[in-house]
Formats: C-alpha cells, structure tokens, sequence
C-alpha cells in the first residue's frame, strides 16, 4: 500500500476556526432566532475597489481580443505589476527593493508554507506564541517538528511568548535559531513594531546567520508615521530578511487572491558543502517548476490598487476599518474590559475577564449576546486568556456587536 506523509497526523486534529464553526452551528441550530455577529475570521467584508473592478473588467475584455490576449505570464509576475510594488511599497519608503526581487503569487498563506521548500531539514525554527497557526502548521507537514504536547506545543520548535509582560513584542532569544517568523501588525494580538525592535532583530540575525520571515500582511493598517511598513527599512535586512506582503487585507482581495514575496538577491544560506547559496535562486527555480503564476486579470487588478483612484480606495477601506476598531477599543474599554492592539491594526485582542479562559469567554459571548469573536488560546499556548475581536464587518455589525457586549458585561 503507497505510504503517507506520516508528519500529518502530528497535526492536531482541532484547527481553531472549525472548532469555531462547530460551536457556532450548535448554537445557531439550538437557537434558530439568533442574530449572530461574526467577528471572528480573519475575513475583510467590504467589496473591492472600483479601481480594481474596473482593471479587471478592462482585463478580461483583453482577454477577448485575439491581439491582447495572454497566455502563461512569467512565473514570477508581470513586470508591470513588480515595477510599481518596488516603486510605490519599497523605494518610496527608502527601500533598495528591486523589482526583480518581486515574486507574485496567489497568497500568503501559500508562501510562508512554500517558503519551507528552499530550506533544508535541520533549521532551528522560532515562532511567536500566540502566533498566525499557518507557520506552525507548514513547518509540521514538512518535518520539521516532533510531536505537540498537550499545550499543543510541537517539539523542535522554539516559542516565544507575546504577552502585555513585554508589550507584545517577542524577546530575542538568548539561544541560535536560524529561521524566525516574525508578523507586524500582528495578527492576533494587533501589536506593532517599532523600527528599534526590529532593529534588534535583523542584528540577532546577522549576528546568527539567522534568516527572518517578516510577514507584513497589515502594514497598510500602520497609521503612526514613526513605524516601519517594510523590514527593508531596517539596516541591514537585505541580507537577513524575506518579506511576505498580500493584497487581501488592504485592498479586500482575500477572495481575488494576489500577494508578493521579496527575496533580496544578497540574502543568502549555507548548503551541506559549507558553501553560501543565493535563496533568490533557488525560490525563482521553486517557483519556475511549481507554480504557473497568478491570472493576468487579477495581476491587472492589483496594479489598480497603484493608481491614485486606487490609492484613494484602499485609504477609504483602511479607514473604514480602523473606524470600526476604534468603536471596539473605546466600547470593550467602557465595559471595564482592558484590551491592546486595534491603532495601527484591524484587530482588537481582549484580556478575558478574571477567572475565565479563552473558550470560556467565546461561549458566554456567543452563549449571552450571540457575538463570536476567536479565543487566544488557538493561536497559542500563550494566548490563553486572551480574546481576539476582528474590526473587519460593517459598521452596523460591529456597533450592534459592542451595544450587546456592554451591557451585558459591564464591570465598571
Ligand atoms: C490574512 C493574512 C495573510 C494573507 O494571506 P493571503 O493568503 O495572502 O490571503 C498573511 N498573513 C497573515 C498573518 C494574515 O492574517
């Protein structure tokens, strides 16, 4: 009989969100009259910007055109599309990011797993706890972990805990590690980083040899103008850092699909040999043989978000979000409850109140006032005690969701 990937059955066999799911239906079935409010899934909820709309449409009459259509495009993107991220995400900023360095593809969440292809087996592997449950789950398909403990903690791998003990921002660790994953704007916990920080971290790495996975899935959130946007804006980085950048929550493409990653071509790691490989060659080869690029009208697409009407837009869906944030913020804080992130961030992350624990807090939620918002602990051992709220819904949803939650759990 052929054979399994057996580091699959590490797994643990809950995944945060269809737990979720499981307990809402339960709740909705036994009580059909419910209204519920979702702010649970990471998920944007407002449609796409006409600039986007109008690209596309423009892109699939092209694609009528026997003159205009396109077939394959290159594996790494139109260059089009990588001249304007480089120009408008990277060089605007003080960035030396070429747009060669630019890979497009159809999501994030693909890359910080794919990402694992270009590295060998034996990395010591850091991830923050709570953490984005995608770069743990990719590094336990791929081997690179034990198995979890019942804190669900794997084996091999290195947590460092984010809590308010230090401001959310993960310590450096005192050991080597070679590969970190790091997330500014930090999904869950909405924290930032300031350039310091991150300073600190592209020098443990240098220093270690260490490469940082910095995904920036929520820089467009980052409304403080003392904070960086990019890890290239730190000294330095170029030769430590890889960065993962999407289109899915600044310009709502979560269902368009359309991301980025960078790979500087001085960045650098050892083979078996002793001998120092260029990773941006070896990713472009990944990508070359595994991937056929993303459709040209979603490319047409993203390049919108570049125009100034597209600019326009993505500020107005921003803005629209952080409103909705600070309604959460200013409303939990009412209610007696103490709650971080949620300023330069779309997410609102909640200390539970005394003596209840994550799913504790979701039940009552769900159970007292019919809101579902996402437990700490799914993201992390150390998340226990902590609630994440999503600013992504309309307006209506999230002042209905706060009028219920304040008046019912009022501890002031
Ligand atoms: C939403 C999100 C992404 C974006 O993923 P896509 O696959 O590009 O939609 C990446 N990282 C984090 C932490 C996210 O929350």
């Amino acid at each position: 009989m052929a054979r399994i990937n057996d580091n699959y059955l590490k797994l643990k066999a809950g995944y945060l969100f269809p737990e979720i799911a499981r307990r809402v239906n339960a709740f909705a079935e036994a009580n059909p009259k419910a209204n519920i409010i979702r702010l649970g899934i990471g998920d944007v909820t407002e449609p796409l910007p006409e600039a986007c709309r109008q690209a596309m449409i423009q892109a699939v009459q092209d694609m009528g055109e026997r003159s205009r259509f396109k077939g394959y495009g290159p594996e790494q993107g139109y260059a089009w599309l990588r001249e304007k991220i480089a120009q408008h995400d990277f060089q605007a900023r003080g960035c030396a990011i070429d747009a060669s360095e630019i890979f497009i593809s159809d999501g994030s969440k693909c890359d910080t797993g794919n990402i694992l292809d270009i590295f060998g087996k034996d990395n010591k592997i850091a991830v923050t706890d709570p953490v984005y449950p995608v770069y743990v789950d990719t590094n336990v398909m791929a081997g690179n972990t034990g198995d979890a403990n019942d804190r669900g903690e794997y084996d091999g791998l290195v947590y460092l805990p984010i809590t308010a003990e230090n401001n959310f921002t993960a310590q450096i660790p005192n050991e080597k590690v070679d590969l970190i994953y790091l997330c500014f704007p930090n999904n869950p916990t909405g924290a930032t980083a300031t350039k310091a920080h991150l300073q600190d971290w592209v020098n443990y790495a240098k220093a270690h040899g260490s490469i940082i996975f910095f995904d920036a899935a929520y820089e467009a959130f980052i409304t403080d103008p003392e904070l960086p946007h990019s890890i290239y804006e730190i000294e330095g980085a170029r030769d430590c850092a890889i960065e993962f950048r999407s289109f899915s929550k600044n310009a709502g493409f979560t269902g368009t699909r359309c991301a980025l990653t960078v790979v500087p071509k001085t960045l650098k790691a050892k083979a078996q040999d002793g001998s120092e490989v260029e990773l941006w060659k070896l990713w472009n080869r990944r990508q070359s043989t595994k991937f056929n690029g993303v459709s040209y009208i979603v490319q047409r697409g993203a390049e919108a978000v570049y125009s100034p009407e597209g600019q326009a837009q993505v500020q107005g869906l921003i803005k629209f979000y952080l409103e909705n944030a600070t309604i959460i913020r200013e409303q939990l804080s009412a209610a007696g409850l103490t709650i971080y992130g949620g300023i330069n961030a779309p997410y609102v992350w909640v200390k539970t109140p005394e003596g209840l624990s994550s799913w504790d807090f979701f039940d009552q939620l769900l159970e007292k006032v019919n809101v579902v918002g996402t437990p700490g602990s799914g993201f992390g051992a150390a998340g226990e005690g902590y609630f994440r709220i999503s600013a992504f819904n309309s307006r209506e949803n999230v002042e209905e969701a706060m009028r219920r939650i304040t008046a019912k759990f009022s501890l002031t």
